[in-house]
């Protein structure tokens, strides 16, 4: 199982995705959801039962979340010590890394860093100065040992270029990745759509893009031999090549990857703090093998693509903030998806045929907080 451990709510960014629209979502309520908003600002409970919690799953993954978890670089430090964890991961805007000593930095299976592609854009949704010091972090821990998976996570919407911030993310003379994921800031707020450029934004310039990236990405194959985890066109090319088919959400969220929230109650996932009707039980009594699962409802469960989408998100499915106009024209990023990754994989097939990879290239970690349905 893999859990998000929330160590606090707090952060040091004010991101316009996410400090932006919280203040603009202020005032509009989840109707009939009942909302603990009176969580602790820092995890309270004691490490001894997160550990106790743990070892009663042989593969549990920890993976430290906020807020900004490195806010919290003495719990960080408490739990890498003091719980049995199968590996631990984590998910950061970047800029505290240099703050937690590298014999625990280097001891992470894969750190998630929240970067959006070039740095003007990355400064524009993140604030000035972002970019720099989040490259100069990562230098620094490559240089002192870090050599687990590095993934750029990316949040996309209407300033983003996806063809080219990815593709510059890939191949660029200040931080090179060649793991990367992206999340579109799409059905997460209530009242961000009429105020936004969404249709026209996702219709002329992202649906493009993704086509666009598809093909670098298969051309990067030809020319290197080399597949790059493009989380998103790596999951579901995959999906294509061994014939695997779901019904589960990719992301894991309430049924393999749920979050611990600060209070020690746990979460479907990490979006869903808070959320009393789906508490799935706490650290203190839980069996993180026997959690109460929770599955997406429709539209998805009617959707003709379900079996390889799995239904893009939970929270989004249950809290509905987007009408379903809006929503599907997510629906529809998501087809125009899985539709250019179908196109290129005779491509791939043929490239796998010739030795030139194989499809061992396509495997990954799944449930590693990477979005395969952005
Ligand atoms: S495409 Fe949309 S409706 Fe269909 S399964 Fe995915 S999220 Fe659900
Ligand atoms: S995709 Fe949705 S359900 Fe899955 S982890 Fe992200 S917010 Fe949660």
């Amino acid at each position: 199982m893999f859990f998000h451990v929330i160590l606090t709510t707090e952060c040091n960014s004010q991101c316009r995705y996410c400090f932006g629209e919280a203040l603009d979502d202020m005032d509009e309520d989840f109707s009939d959801l009942e909302i603990d908003y009176s969580l602790p600002r820092k995890a309270n409970y004691d490490v001894d039962l997160l550990d106790r919690f743990c070892r009663k799953d042989p593969d549990c993954v920890l993976t430290f979340y906020g807020g900004e978890p490195l806010l919290c670089v003495d719990e960080i430090k408490r739990i890498m010590d003091g719980v049995k964890a199968k590996h631990f991961m984590i998910q950061t805007n970047g800029l505290l890394l240099d703050r937690l000593p590298s014999e625990y930095v280097n001891r992470f299976h894969t750190i998630l860093v929240s970067v959006d592609g070039e740095e003007t854009l990355t400064d524009f949704y993140r604030g000035e100065g972002t970019f720099r010091k989040v490259v100069s972090n990562l230098r620094l821990i490559r240089r002192n040992g870090f050599d687990g998976e590095l993934i750029a996570r990316m949040t996309v919407m209407e300033q983003t270029d996806i063809y080219r911030h990815v593709a510059w993310l890939v191949d660029n003379e200040d931080f090179s990745f060649s793991s990367i994921h992206w999340q579109l800031n799409a059905g997460f707020w209530g009242n961000d759509f009429a105020r936004r450029d969404f249709k026209r934004w996702s219709e002329e310039s992202y649906n493009p893009g993704i086509r666009e990236l598809v093909k670098f990405w298969v051309d990067y194959m030809e020319k290197n031999g080399a597949v790059l985890r493009l989380y998103p066109f790596l999951g579901i090319a995959h999906s294509f090549l061994s014939g695997e088919e779901t019904s589960l959400l990719r992301c894991g969220g309430g049924w393999i990857n749920y979050a611990i929230q600060t209070d020690g109650y746990i979460v479907p996932c990490p979006s869903m703090w808070g959320m009393k009707d789906y508490y799935s039980g706490h650290i203190s009594n839980a069996d993180p093998l026997k959690l109460k699962k929770v599955f997406v409802d429709e539209p998805c469960t009617k959707c003709n693509i379900f079996h390889i989408c799995g239904g893009r998100c939970l929270y989004a499915n249950i809290t509905k903030r987007w009408g379903t106009e809006e929503y599907s024209l997510v629906c529809d990023t998501v087809r125009n998806l899985i539709d250019a990754v179908a196109k290129e994989t005779p491509r791939i097939r043929k490239l796998m045929e010739n030795g030139r990879i194989s499809l061992k290239d396509f495997e990954f970690m799944k449930y590693n907080g990477s979005e395969i349905i952005p």
